[in-house]
């Protein structure tokens, strides 16, 4: 094994610097950016198939999570322009970002404050619908808020919804499956923050902890889960629903871009940078764009330069096959979303061919951003989700790729989608203690 990596790490340059631990921006030369007869496997059907799904639960959602109201029960985020931010990383980081910045605000998704609101309430709900249509307690006609009834919560408490998590995808299972009445596990990784637990535990969810690893904490949930009849496990690293949750982001943004009156074609074309760990939400939110919008919308994954697995996986064609360990990387990282050592079994291949690169960036570095994110446009989100800014301060890599895909005459009409994954349930007494950080890490920087 060592040897294979250690062929990696000389003979393709960014699993070299990756695996010593600095920021860099692999560019993916597999990207082709057509679909296939393949892709039937998770096809347009599928992702508006889950789209409408969503739509018969939104009167569920609105009666039980008022906070929805406004937007009838589809849980959706603002898409922002964000200028401030744009100046600032310009002339403090030296980005040269032109066209349009916008803040995709999954930060702010109503129930869980995180991009895991997409997938893994959509999860939860499907599984929901298919117990309850089986059981011959609901049709698909029906206005689905019935289900906010006390019988229902007697029927879904006989089942038992396990997951393993670093915090954000548990609090977005925890949430909508206690709300639905399920009786719900949540094995926590040694990265998930104290506040996380406590927040669950709040709402009667049995929170297991381990001193481990995500992976562990996840594969110790598969087992338990399998072992019991009654128990439904969402499996981070093989589920496609999860990923259709995600996909549906795809649909939405189009919406608000049209409503935003800003085009994308081949001379307006859309960047969007999505912080990655295990690959589920960025890569169903970078399969839905593509759907949509094919070779006008490049994506860019990024990563914390000690848990680059989807960088790993993807430049060396190993896929989940590698860990970062395999390159001696530690997998630690302050950004506890995106803390995880090993790629999904399936998002890295599928999105061989869509991923335009992957770039990573160093812990410090996301307090600072987050810190001028706040300062600039009073926007909090949490470290993990600045990682959504780390292709900027790849310049030359970036301009390299502009070149390659002919786009060098259209980028003051280019449009830049900062997706921010997480924020909004940081509780303020934590949202401080980050920036305090963010203070320090600023003298370290500059
Ligand atoms: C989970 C998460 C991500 C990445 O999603 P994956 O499906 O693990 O790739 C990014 N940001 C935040 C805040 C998250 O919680």
């Amino acid at each position: 094994m060592k040897q294979e990596m250690e062929y990696y790490m000389d003979t393709i340059p960014e699993v070299g610097l990756a695996a010593r631990g600095k920021e860099t921006l692999w560019l993916n030369p597999n990207k082709t950016g057509q679909n296939t007869q393949a892709d039937v496997e998770i096809s347009s059907l599928k992702i508006r198939d889950a789209g409408e799904r969503l739509k018969r639960f939104a009167p569920y959602i609105q009666k039980v999570f008022p906070e929805t109201s406004k937007s009838e029960g589809i849980i959706e985020s603002e898409l922002r322009e964000i200028p401030e931010m744009k100046k600032n990383l310009n002339i403090k980081w030296n980005a040269g970002i032109s066209g349009k910045l916008l803040l995709k605000m999954d930060s702010h998704l109503p129930i869980s404050g995180s991009v895991k609101a997409r997938g893994g309430i959509y999860e939860i709900l499907k599984y929901a619908e298919q117990l309850a249509l089986l059981a011959g307690l609901l049709s698909p006609e029906e206005d689905y808020s019935k289900l906010a009834g006390p019988e229902f919560r007697k029927f879904f408490g006989q089942y038992k919804i396990q997951v393993g998590s670093t915090g954000n995808l548990g609090l977005s299972i925890g949430i909508i499956s206690a709300k639905l009445g399920f009786q719900v596990i949540v094995h926590m990784s040694a990265d998930a923050r104290q506040w996380k637990k406590d927040l669950l535990r709040s709402k009667g969810v049995q929170v297991i902890e381990y001193k481990s690893d995500y992976g562990a904490a996840v594969a110790q949930g598969r087992k338990e889960s399998d072992s019991d009849p009654m128990s439904y496990f969402v499996d981070d690293e093989n589920s496609e629903d999860l990923f259709l949750g995600y996909a549906v982001a795809g649909e939405r943004v189009k919406r608000q871009l049209e409503e935003m009156k800003i085009q994308v074609d081949r001379e307006h074309p859309l960047f969007v940078y999505l912080p990655c760990g295990i690959g589920g939400a960025p890569g169903g939110v970078a399969y839905g764009l593509k759907q949509i919008y094919g070779n006008h919308v490049h994506c860019f994954f990024t990563e914390p330069v000690q848990a680059c697995c989807m960088l790993f996986g993807m430049a060396t064609g190993l896929h989940h096959k590698v860990c970062v360990q395999d390159f001696g990387i530690s997998g630690k990282t302050e950004a506890d979303g995106l803390a995880v050592g090993r790629p999904s079994a399936f998002v890295g291949k599928l999105m061989e061919k869509y991923v335009s690169g992957i770039s990573t960036i160093e812990d410090k570095k996301l307090y600072q951003l987050m810190k001028d994110l706040m300062e600039t446009e009073n926007i909090f989100i949490e470290p993990s989700a600045c990682a959504s800014f780390a292709v900027f301060l790849q310049g030359e890599g970036f301009r390299q790729y502009i070149e390659n895909e002919g786009l060098t005459n259209y980028m003051e009409q280019a449009v830049h989608i900062a997706w921010a994954t997480g924020g909004n349930m940081v509780p303020e007494k934590e949202a401080k203690a980050y920036l305090a950080a963010g203070e320090e890490f600023h003298k370290e920087v500059f």
